[in-house]
């Protein structure tokens, strides 16, 4: 067998086949044209057909690979983190252009490091803590962070439970989707942690706690920047609406979604 077989009997598309194969036989994507007709080895053959097995039952790529690209950076993922989404992006944007060189920037939810990673990376002098409240996922940040070779603070904290200063930013993609969400039977969610995706409640609770905690670890003039669900930009805004809060504002995403909203504490 050869990976010219292999392409042809793939029971997924040509293009996750390739990436899959390529990742299974440490390929480039060249090796993978210039050497389809070489004899693959039984075992090579076997780790390919059981990778393609898997995503076949719906293992997300990401996890079958170990790695995702996110905001031009790679990230090591496993199942006990979040796959980086694309849409993310925007709230790393919107970081970026309200952070002095120097900010001190609190992640809150970090799961693979993505978005306290790409602003660290961004902002190299500026100071980065990122809390999560899984030790598996702290590990894969951790990691994440080394390999991008920037520094960040990691701490295992419950939201604000182990906080006790301010910082001139706070950032998170929380688990927003409401218990019994059809999405989390679906596709890539089926396999990512739940306790990153759902609050196992309305969708609100994570996000409504970051905001009544922020004006404790935040300092006056400072954003607080939270990504959502497609339909809680409203809701999200109404969370915001006191006297603690101005400039309460929701940003679109690429698929012109409202995906982060935030305000200024007053
Ligand atoms: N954006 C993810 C999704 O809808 C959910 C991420 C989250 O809950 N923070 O697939």
């Amino acid at each position: 067998m050869n990976v010219e077989d292999l392409l042809k009997a793939a029971p997924v598309s040509p293009l996750e086949a390739r990436i899959l194969i390529a990742h299974s036989l440490q390929w480039s994507r060249v090796q993978l044209i210039t050497q389809s007709k070489n004899s693959l080895t039984p075992k090579q053959v076997e780790e390919i057909q059981c990778l393609l097995e898997r995503r076949l039952q719906g293992e997300p790529i990401a996890y079958l690979t170990g790695h995702r690209e996110f905001y031009g950076l790679m990230f090591a993922v496993t199942p006990d983190v979040l796959i980086p989404r694309p849409e993310t992006e925007l709230l790393v944007e919107l970081a970026l252009e309200r952070m002095s060189s120097t900010a001190r920037v609190l992640d809150m939810g970090t799961g693979s490091g993505a978005v306290a990673v790409a602003v660290a990376h961004q902002r190299p002098d500026a100071h980065v803590v990122a809390t999560d409240v899984s030790a598996k996922a702290l590990e894969v940040a951790r990691k994440n962070a080394l390999s991008n070779q920037v520094q960040i603070d990691f701490l295992l904290s419950n939201w604000y439970e182990v906080i006790n200063k301010k910082f001139d930013l706070i950032v998170s993609n929380p688990p927003y989707i409401a218990a019994g969400d059809v999405h989390l039977t679906q596709g890539d969610l089926r396999f990512e942690p739940a306790e990153a995706l759902t609050d196992q409640a309305t969708g609100l609770t994570a996000i409504e706690k970051i905001i009544r905690g922020a004006p404790a670890h935040l300092e006056v003039g400072g954003w607080l920047l939270l990504e959502h669900g497609y339909d809680q930009a409203s809701a999200v805004r109404e969370l915001f609406a006191s006297s603690n809060w101005s400039d309460v504002q929701s940003w679109c995403d690429l698929a012109g979604i409202q995906r982060v909203s935030g305000a200024r504490l007053h």
